[in-house]
């Protein structure tokens, strides 16, 4: 599997991916742990702060589960990391904070035709959704082709910390449940965490879409 983002999002996924048995996860963050971060990034301490994100959450994970085959890479996600990477693992989690990525992760997934699932939060508001990569199901731009072209960050706007832990392993019950083969609904799912609920979304293929479109794919 692998985890794009250890921000608050990707703490919250790496745990579950790790002690479910996940054979190999590859860690993908070209981050450091700052003290502004530890709120919600629980797999880090004040000690952490100044080290990469990547080596800290990987000493976390090898402890947490030996047997997992844990890889790290410090670079920022683009179009080429994105195929290949993608390539190369059954099933990829986009926990990252912005637009670029998640477009650059979709591009890849289509062109490789294989998952992803992507979430997201801003202060008390979260999403998330699977992305098959392939058939007749909608891509990341069809659902968000209107967004603007950054999105504000987690860390710009604010998040309720108990949100990215919700919306995180949320990510993780998917993703897992995809690789049991366990159907799960192409659906977009929005929590409202003030008010505690959950609403579900169905959502189509633009047959125009930019990115899996008839023409688009290379
Ligand atoms: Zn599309």
């Amino acid at each position: 599997m692998l985890l794009v983002g250890l921000g608050g999002l990707g703490c919250a996924v790496a745990p579950y991916l790790a002690s479910s048995g996940v054979g190999r996860v590859t860690l993908c963050d070209f981050d450091r742990i700052e003290h502004s971060n530890l709120a919600r990034q629980i797999l880090y301490t004040p000690g952490d702060v100044g080290q990469r994100k990547t080596e800290v959450a990987a000493a976390y994970l090898s402890h947490l589960n030996p047997a997992v085959q844990l890889a790290t890479v410090e670079e920022r996600i683009d179009d080429h990391h994105a195929r290949r990477l993608m390539a190369n693992h059954d099933i990829t989690i986009d926990a990252s904070d912005n637009y670029g990525t998640r477009l650059a992760v979709n591009r890849a997934s289509l062109a490789v035709s294989k998952p992803w699932v992507m979430g997201s939060c801003i202060r008390m508001e979260g999403q998330l959704i699977l992305f098959p990569g392939q058939g007749d199901a909608p891509c990341y731009r069809c659902v968000y082709g209107g967004a603007p072209d950054t999105l504000e960050d987690c860390q710009g706007s604010g998040v309720f910390a108990p949100v990215a832990g919700i919306i995180g392993t949320s990510m993780a019950h998917v993703a897992l449940l995809y690789l049991a083969g366990t159907s799960v609904p192409s659906a977009l799912h929005l929590l409202d965490a003030t008010s505690y609920r959950w609403r579900s979304l169905s959502v189509r293929r633009n047959p125009r879409c930019k990115d899996c479109g008839p023409k688009s794919i290379t």
